[in-house]
């Protein structure tokens, strides 16, 4: 008989390691039944580095002064989709930090523009925002929204980000699904004081949101944010994780993270090998890309975009999958719909 992954036991005791090639092999093939061997790119825009918060994980909070701050102008972030287009890329994904000085408007004129020029699906990766700006941004053209909930241990939450609350966070991807994006989230694995029975039930929980995407990545260490000496989160745990998220969700569309890569060199192919259908390469400007420093390695090389694209075509070879030049959206999403349309 198969586990049954419902259970938070059965979750905990493949989290330790129970079974990892009959995990990776179900994840695997389950990835495969539903999405064949094509593997969805997203190129992705970080088109400002500054923020105006305090997230003790990551490097582009408020107070850390030994970065440069950066913001790409309107044409910079045009000629980016530009690039996307010419490579084949169909799904392009707008992030920054939550930058004050960019209006909400600014951000939808950014939008319709693209939409009105390119045949191009948009992520947004924004941030917490208010409902009407999340419906601004949607009726401007924005098709899907990425806001990970990073834990769902209240406690590791309100330590990991200061002054906020958990249930804003929630809200805030309940206001995403009634707006009609297609909804991504997700968490960071090894979050300090994360335990592994809060983290088999945020799994359980996780999955309860019937997410359109789910990202998943380690947490990485930053040496300029209060968690600077904690250790970072463990490869092989996230690696289980993925797939025990991929057999839970079968037509989420799952991304094998770059902060996979950063916390050890090779991890993201086996991303893609373990249940992830989704590679995001940057396709920030060299001249700024080694400033989103959200965590140590992230946009490490200067390497060109074009550079970039192309070891990501290798990595997909090598996993033995391929690029699929389709829009990529979500089955889960796409089936919602469908049956919103028959009731
Ligand atoms: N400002 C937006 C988008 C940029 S941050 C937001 O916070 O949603 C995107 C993601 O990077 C975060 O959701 C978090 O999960 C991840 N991240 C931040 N710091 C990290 C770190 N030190 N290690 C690993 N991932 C990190
Ligand atoms: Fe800003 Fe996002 Fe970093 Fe938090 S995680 S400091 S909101 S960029």
């Amino acid at each position: 008989m198969k586990p049954d992954f419902k259970q938070v036991e059965i979750v905990k005791s493949f989290l330790q390691g129970e079974n990892d090639d009959w995990l990776f092999s179900q994840s695997d093939g389950i990835r495969r039944q539903v999405f064949g061997d094509g593997v969805f790119i997203r190129g992705i825009i970080e088109f400002s580095n500054y923020c105006k918060q305090n997230c003790s994980y990551c490097g582009l909070r408020v107070p850390n002064k030994e970065i440069a701050r950066y913001r790409l102008t309107s044409e910079e972030i045009l000629f980016c989709v530009e690039i996307a287009e010419k490579q084949g890329i169909r799904t392009i994904v707008l992030q920054s930090g939550e930058d004050p000085y960019i209006s909400d408007e600014w951000i939808a004129g950014l939008i319709a523009e693209i939409k009105k020029k390119y045949s191009i699906a948009i992520t947004l990766s924004l941030g917490e925002r208010s409902f009407e700006t999340y419906k601004l941004w949607r009726n401007a053209g924005a098709d899907r929204y990425l806001l990970r909930i990073e834990t769902f241990n209240r406690k590791v939450y309100e330590n990991a980000r200061k002054g906020h609350y958990w249930e804003d966070r929630l809200k805030c991807i309940q206001m995403l699904k009634e707006l009609d994006y297609e909804t991504g989230s997700g968490f960071m694995v090894g979050l300090p004081g994360e335990t592994i029975d809060s983290f088999a039930d945020s799994i359980l929980e996780l999955t309860k949101l019937n997410l359109d995407m789910i990202g998943i990545g380690p947490f990485v260490a930053h040496p300029e944010t209060p968690f600077k000496k904690e250790s970072n989160g463990d490869v092989l745990l996230t690696l289980r994780t993925l797939a025990i998220v991929r057999i839970l969700n079968p037509l989420a569309n799952i991304p094998s993270t770059s902060a996979l890569e950063s916390a050890q060199k090779g991890a993201r192919l086996t991303g893609l090998k373990v249940g992830a259908n989704v590679i995001m390469p940057s396709l920030t400007p060299e001249r700024v890309k080694v400033l989103y420093n959200i965590y140590p390695g992230k946009n490490a090389t200067r390497d060109t975009t074009e550079y970039s694209i192309e070891a990501v075509r290798k990595m997909i070879g090598e996993a033995g999958l391929h690029w699929s030049d389709s829009v990529g959206g979500s089955p889960n999403w796409l089936n919602r719909k469908q049956l919103e349309n028959t009731l």
